[in-house]
Order: structure tokens, then C-alpha cells, then sequence
């Protein structure tokens, strides 16, 4: 059994149906995040659990224990949200010693626990100053004090990292990850940034309309994403259309005048499907010596990389390359695209179908 548990958990707001059957297992000290894009049902997820939101229907279980229909403050949970929620009027060592003072520990106790917690967050020095005083990173870590201090079986994180500049938020994304694997607290966290839940989590749940699609280590979210809606929710990728030719276990895909060999993919003569390949993935080679020709239509200097947009027989195709210290190529040069066998993924080309199995 799972350390947190969830099955069938649905919720209903009148008519609109903003989490449906929604089943997770998490396991004790994992971290988990729940990707999607706006109004998928993330936030109401984490609210079910936290106990602020009411199950329609379906069961919560935590170590054992029902408590889908439990009171919040029963459950003991750490929560973190995104407007960080500090007393304005105490200062940071009262902020992370409140939630130990209503559970009336001694106050011995009490001091050692809040400058073990300052600690883990790098903030002993700042003990006594009021949130204002504070800068945004630094706020973010006391709302983690207190959420960690009192030792939660749980700590659950809505977007809480989203105020934050770019720079300071990828800084916390390392610090948060490090802090959670110290004290190894079983963690849920909600985002929308999908490098942020890669980057830190151990699983990553993608939702699309209140339901999970995906739930899976990072690397095989991206790797192998199971919807046409992941492939390009997490990281870029071109998407071909096209139609699996000759049976099982000797198929290509047909795309236009190109021919992909196929791994066997279990889809029947004739079916429509998506080949989905990465940029990064793709080569540009000389002319005449890949798979496709074509013509470099616009490029893009990203930093460590240049993103090509190149015209080709099939369609555009983004292709990702490393600015190796090479001339990059002009717009207008004419090259080929290439790419290993085993990089392309393909995926139906109606994502109902892979809901319906997530679901089943
Ligand atoms: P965001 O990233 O924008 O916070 P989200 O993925 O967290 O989005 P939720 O806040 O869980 O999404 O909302 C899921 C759906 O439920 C949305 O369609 C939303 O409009 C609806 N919803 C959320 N809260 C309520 C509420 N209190 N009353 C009615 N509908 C709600």
C-alpha cells in the first residue's frame, strides 16, 4: 500500500466536473508534481488532499488511513502556497514557531525545532526580521520552515515558486529539491512550468481536463509522452501525420513521399497516426544525404543553441542544434534532415483513446 493514495477521486463543481477518477499512489518520501495547463484540476487535486476542497466521490488514504472525508486540521499536513500566506505582524522565528505553538509543544522544544528549520532554509541569520524585510526568495523559504517544522507526513506545494523572477526561481527549484531529499518528506507539488516539474520531481502527473494522462519519471514523460498534448506541453516536438503501412511486425509510417520503419507499434494496417520526433533529436546535414531535403527558413539564437525552422517536402520542421562553436547556417541554405531510428515516437492520432486506457 501506497503512503498516500488515491482512487477514483473525483470532484464535482455543479455541473463542471473538475477532477475525474482520479487515480495516484505515492510513495513515502517521493516527490510528485502535478503538470498541466491552467484550469485542469491541479489546484483542486491538492485541495482534496489538503482537505480544503470536499471529495465528490472517490477515496483518500494516508498511510493506511482514510481521510477523504477528514477535517483539515486533522490530517497534519505542511502546505505551501504560492502567495507564501506569512503573518505580516510577527516576525520570521514567531512565523515558522506558530503552527508548533498550536500544537502546544513545550517551549524548549519549540526553539530547537524552529533553529533546526531556519537552518535547513539557510535563514538563521534573518531570525528576527518581519516578511517585509524579506526578499521574495527568502519569504519563500520561511513559508517552508514553517510548513516542514512541524514534521508533516505530507507537505503539499501550490505553485510555490511562481512569484518569483527566473533566475531565483531556478536558484529554489535546486534548493527545494535538496531540502526535500534531506529531511525526506513525501511531497506533492502543483505547477504549470513543465521544465520546473521535470527538473525536481521523481514523478511527474500530466492532467488535461481533470483527468491524469501520463504518470511517469520525467525522463519518460519526455521521452515517451503518450498524448499529442504532452509531446508538445513538455519540451517541442514536430508531429507528422501520417498512415501505418503493412502488418505487424513489419510496419512503416507513410508520411507524404517519406517512409518511416517502425518499431512494432501495435496499430492495425491504414490507422492515422502522429509521428512525433524532437528538435533536438534532428541533424542538419549536406544535401542529398539525409532523409529529407529541404531549405533553412528562419533561425533563432537561443545561447547554448540555434533553433532552425526548415522548410521540407513534408512541412516545417524545428530542428534544435548545439552552437558548438561551428558557423551556424544562414537562412536560405539549403541542407538535409536527418535523424537515429530510434528517436521518433508514435503516438494516435486521437488522444481519446490513450484517455480511455489511462482512465480504465
Ligand atoms: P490554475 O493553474 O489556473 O490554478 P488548475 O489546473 O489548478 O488551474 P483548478 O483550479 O483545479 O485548475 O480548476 C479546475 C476546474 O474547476 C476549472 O474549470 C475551474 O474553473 C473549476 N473550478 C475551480 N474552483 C472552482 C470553484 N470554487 N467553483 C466552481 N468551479 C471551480
Amino acid at each position: 500500500m501506497s503512503f498516500l493514495q488515491l482512487t477514483g477521486v473525483t470532484k464535482f463543481y455543479g455541473d463542471t466536473c473538475a477532477v475525474s477518477s482520479m487515480n495516484l499512489s505515492v510513495e513515502k518520501g517521493e516527490f510528485v508534481s502535478l503538470l498541466g495547463p491552467s484550469g485542469c484540476g491541479k489546484t483542486t487535486t491538492l485541495q482534496m488532499v489538503a482537505g480544503f476542497e470536499a471529495v465528490t466521490q472517490g477515496r483518500i488514504e494516508l498511510d493506511g488511513r482514510d481521510i477523504t472525508h477528514a477535517k483539515a486540521n486533522t490530517r497534519g499536513l505542511g502546505i505551501v502556497f504560492q502567495t507564501y500566506a506569512l503573518f505580516p505582524h510577527m516576525t520570521v522565528r514567531d512565523n515558522v514557531s506558530f503552527g508548533l505553538e498550536m500544537r502546544k509543544l513545550p517551549k524548549a522544544e519549540r526553539r530547537e525545532r524552529v533553529r533546526d528549520a531556519l537552518a535547513l532554509v539557510h535563514l538563521e541569520a534573518h531570525a528576527d526580521k518581519y516578511p517585509r524585510e524579506l526578499s521574495g526568495g527568502q519569504r519563500q523559504r520561511v513559508a517552508l520552515a514553517r510548513a516542514l517544522v512541524i514534521e508533516p507526513p505530507v507537505l503539499l506545494l501550490d505553485e510555490p515558486l511562481s512569484n518569483l523572477d527566473a533566475k531565483l526561481r531556478e536558484e529554489m527549484q535546486f534548493e527545494l529539491r535538496q531540502i526535500q531529499r534531506k529531511v525526506g518528506t513525501t511531497t506533492v507539488m502543483v505547477t504549470h512550468d513543465q521544465s520546473e516539474a521535470m527538473s525536481i520531481s521523481d514523478r511527474v502527473v500530466v492532467m488535461e481536463g481533470g483527468r491524469a494522462t501520463q504518470i511517469d519519471h520525467p525522463h519518460n514523460v519526455y521521452e515517451h509522452p503518450r498524448t499529442r498534448f504532452i509531446s508538445t506541453f513538455v519540451g517541442k516536438a514536430n508531429l507528422l501525420e501520417g498512415r501505418i503501412a503493412g502488418d505487424s511486425p513489419n510496419q512503416s509510417v507513410r508520411i507524404g513521399t517519406l517512409s518511416v520503419d517502425v518499431a512494432d507499434a501495435g496499430f492495425r494496417a491504414g490507422a492515422s497516426v502522429l509521428l512525433s520526433v524532437r528538435p533536438e533529436k534532428l541533424q542538419l546535414v549536406a544535401s542529398g544525404s539525409g532523409r529529407l531535403d529541404g531549405e533553412v527558413g528562419e533561425r533563432f539564437f537561443l545561447g547554448s543553441q540555434w533553433l532552425y525552422r526548415v522548410a521540407t517536402p513534408i512541412g516545417e520542421l524545428m530542428v534544435l542544434c548545439p552552437n558548438d562553436g561551428r558557423d551556424a547556417l544562414e537562412e536560405g541554405a539549403r541542407a538535409a534532415v536527418d535523424w537515429p531510428d530510434h528517436c521518433t515516437r508514435l503516438l494516435p492520432a486521437d488522444d481519446e483513446t490513450v484517455v480511455a486506457e489511462v482512465a480504465a
